[in-house]
């Protein structure tokens, strides 16, 4: 089994009717890199930026975030490397940035919350992806995004440092992509707005369901509640998928949710079209999308959409598992 699954490391993410399907790594440590590569990753649709910062006892400089860029843009070259800017908050904290003691931190400061109000700690991390921009093919993605003014007040910012770096005569990537992550009920219930100002949406399920089902993802006590297959959770994906399709623009998912094999195949039928994963899931999900046709997905998708509990959900898919097995 573990041989079959290497040998899936250089063949085609293809469905039997011929449907591409982009597989790339969520990674974190530099050392993810390797391990991204040697389970066949098709780039980075995730790259958490958190560590870089977390490990150290200041912030970094944009030199220094410069380097540790262009390290993992050369890594995935020619393959596309998508940076996330910060996302701290909530559960993550960084040892030399005090953090508001809060009630609610999952609901609270954190996130592209901190980014847009702590402009000058903002400004440094764009400038060091733009630094960098030139060493591979790289995009931007904003975490928690809840309205459009926040994507406006993003690309004001945005452009502001494009234009420092051009006066300092650092050369940089123009057209660097500009993408949110659609983890909160108000961006997909917005999605139709968002999506203008955007160049793609990836959607994050982590958070997605927590915010959604109101359940925390941390939580074991209320572990029911924090269920991908609540049609409320389905619906939402569906719904992304759709107006991104209208509007031409690609869609991703990058929760753990579309790790299992068969949530894949599910996705697939909705019409998601790249996927993020955390690496080792990355040869076992090719598997199951070689395995079936499009056609076959949006049945199952179909299917799953017209269900309405989770329950049900589960039971179906414990059919189409076997079925795929
Ligand atoms: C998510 O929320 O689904 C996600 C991919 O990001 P994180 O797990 O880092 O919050
Ligand atoms: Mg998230």
């Amino acid at each position: 089994k573990r041989r079959e699954l290497e040998e899936l490391r250089d063949v085609p993410a293809v469905t039997r009717d011929g449907m591409a399907v982009a597989l790339r790594a969520n990674i974190g440590l530099v050392s993810d890199v390797r391990i991204a590569l040697a389970n066949g990753a098709e780039g980075v649709g995730l790259y958490r930026s958190e560590f870089p910062y977390m490990s150290r006892s200041t912030f970094p400089t944009r030199d220094e975030l410069f380097v540790s860029y262009r390290k993992i843009l050369e890594g995935f070259a020619p393959h596309p490397v998508t940076i996330r800017t910060l996302d701290i908050g909530g559960d993550k904290t960084l040892p030399y940035f005090p953090h508001p003691r809060e009630d609610n931190p999952f609901m609270g400061w954190r996130s592209i919350r901190v980014s847009l109000e702590r402009e000058d700690i903002f400004r440094v991390q764009l400038a060091g992806v733009l630094m960098a921009s030139p060493y591979g093919k790289v995009s931007l993605m904003f975490p928690m995004v809840s309205s459009i003014a926040e994507i406006w007040q993003i690309k004001k910012i945005f452009g502001e440092v494009k234009e420092e770096l051009a006066r300092e005569e650092i050369p940089f990537d123009p057209k660097i992509r500009l993408g949110i992550m659609v983890e909160l009920p108000a961006a997909v219930l917005t999605a139709h707005i968002l999506v203008r100002e955007v160049d793609y949406f990836s959607i994050g399920t982590n958070d997605l369901i927590q915010y959604t089902m109101a359940a925390d993802r941390n939580n074991p006590k209320i572990r029911r509640y924090y269920d991908p297959y609540q049609p409320a959770v389905l619906h939402s994906i569906k719904r992304v998928a759709d107006v991104a399709r209208e509007a031409g623009k690609p869609v991703s998912i990058c929760g753990e949710m579309a790790a299992d094999p068969v949530n894949a195949v599910v996705l697939l039928g909705m019409g998601i079209r790249e996927f993020s994963l955390s690496a080792p899931s990355i040869p076992v999900v090719k598997q199951a999308i070689r395995s079936v046709s499009a056609t076959d997905a949006e049945a199952i998708a179909a299917q799953v959409l017209a269900l309405e509990s989770s329950g049900a959900v589960r039971s179906y898919l414990a059919e189409v598992r076997e079925r795929l097995a």
